[in-house]
């Protein structure tokens, strides 16, 4: 049985900045995530995509966010359970909580913070027979790596942002990129459409609409797909087929465990982000109340107020005085120490 003051379901940005406020106020953290790795849709989703809203930091690509706040965290010594997914929340009768995942790992915790975004991610898959055989071979819903596709033949489908984008990133990494979709108009923003018809008229991307794969072929692995176009069936060589038609969310076994669920999200009083079950928290893309933005900088802050809620809980009774870091410095778990400037401490004082 893994024992923390904060079980945290959901390794995104919000758990993973939760383990660093947590540990200001000398509380453990303890993470679960269904993916390998942490990071939440930044590091599953667009790794290498720029963010431009994080405060203080003009620009951060998504994957270098997810290593800074692994860092951030690291002095307080979070647990990481990846690659299991949380199936049940069960109530103690001391007020606690065990959750145990798939493939049966136990963890117990007065507090319990489900950060689980979206729930889990479901890529939308085109109707084509024999595409699972394809799947990590050659067809891949999601890009973690643009460098994957360096001189290869690489057919994407979809009409909406994502399906621009690459297409565009990758005219300078693969071989050859086709872009292909269902009618003349995207869904995307106009300034990557008209960047994807620049690049066609440039020969870096080819351009079949209104068009559609419908057969995969290849015998170890995925060498060339059929597009019909028109009355034409074209055979078309490709290492690599995309197809990005979004995701549709699934909040998953969370849903089951007694919520308040609207719009496939939690309810939560924004007093502290709890949820109808006391002592569980929802922070992040995965609660709802009215003006909620699902945003990264919103995460953060509801992580914050969160841990001070919860520390009243662990800690009943007990006052808690905010501190500035720039004056009380950081005691990290792992025996490391950040001093205060001293200079800032005299001017307050
Ligand atoms: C393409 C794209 C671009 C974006 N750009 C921006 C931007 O510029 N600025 C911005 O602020 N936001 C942006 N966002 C939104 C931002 O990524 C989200 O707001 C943010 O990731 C939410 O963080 P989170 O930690 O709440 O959830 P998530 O990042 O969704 O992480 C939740 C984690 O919980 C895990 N999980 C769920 N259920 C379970 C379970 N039962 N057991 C175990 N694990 C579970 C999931 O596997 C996932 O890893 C963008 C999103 C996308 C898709």
């Amino acid at each position: 049985m893994i024992k923390t003051d904060i079980l945290i379901i959901g390794a995104g940005p919000t758990g993973l900045f939760t383990v660093f406020e947590a540990g200001l106020l000398k509380l453990k953290c303890h993470l679960i995530d269904a993916l390998p790795q942490p990071g939440g849709q930044c590091s599953e989703l667009y790794p290498k995509k720029p963010i431009y809203d994080i405060p203080g930091l003009p620009d951060i690509l998504a994957g270098d966010l997810t290593q800074n706040l692994l860092e951030q965290g690291k002095q307080f010594e979070p647990g990481f359970t990846l690659g299991e997914r949380a199936e049940t929340l069960e109530k103690q009768e001391d007020g606690s909580f065990i959750v145990t995942t798939n493939k049966g790992t136990r963890h117990h915790a007065p507090i319990v913070a489900i950060a689980g975004g979206l729930g889990s991610f479901e890529p939308r898959k085109p109707l084509i027979d024999n595409i699972a055989y394809y799947e990590d071979l050659g067809v891949d819903y999601f890009i973690k790596d643009p460098e994957v596709y360096r001189n290869k033949k690489v057919v994407i489908s979809g009409g909406g942002d994502s399906a621009l984008d690459w297409s565009i990133i990758l005219a300078d990494i693969a071989s050859e990129v086709t872009l292909v979709h269902r009618r003349n108009e995207f869904r995307g923003a106009l300034d990557s459409v008209e960047k994807v018809q620049e690049l066609k008229l440039l020969g870096k991307i080819n351009l079949v609409t209104p068009a559609e794969v419908t057969a995969l072929h290849g015998t170890k692995r995925l060498e060339g797909v059929t597009i019909a176009h028109e009355d034409e069936q074209i055979l078309h060589e490709a290492d690599h087929f995309i197809p990005l038609f979004g995701l549709s969310p699934k909040l998953g076994p969370i849903g089951d465990w007694g919520f308040e669920i609207e719009k496939n999200a939690i309810k939560v009083d924004t007093f502290d982000y709890q949820t109808n079950i006391p002592g569980v928290y929802a922070i992040g893309d995965v609660n709802i109340y009215p003006g909620k933005l699902k945003l990264i900088l919103c995460g953060f802050h509801e992580a914050t107020l969160m841990c001070q809620s919860a520390y009243q809980i662990i800690n009943p009774g007990k006052r808690y005085v905010l501190k500035y870091t720039t004056v009380s410095g950081i005691d990290g778990f792992d025996g490391t120490r950040k001093e205060a400037p001293k200079a800032v401490v005299q001017a307050i004082l």
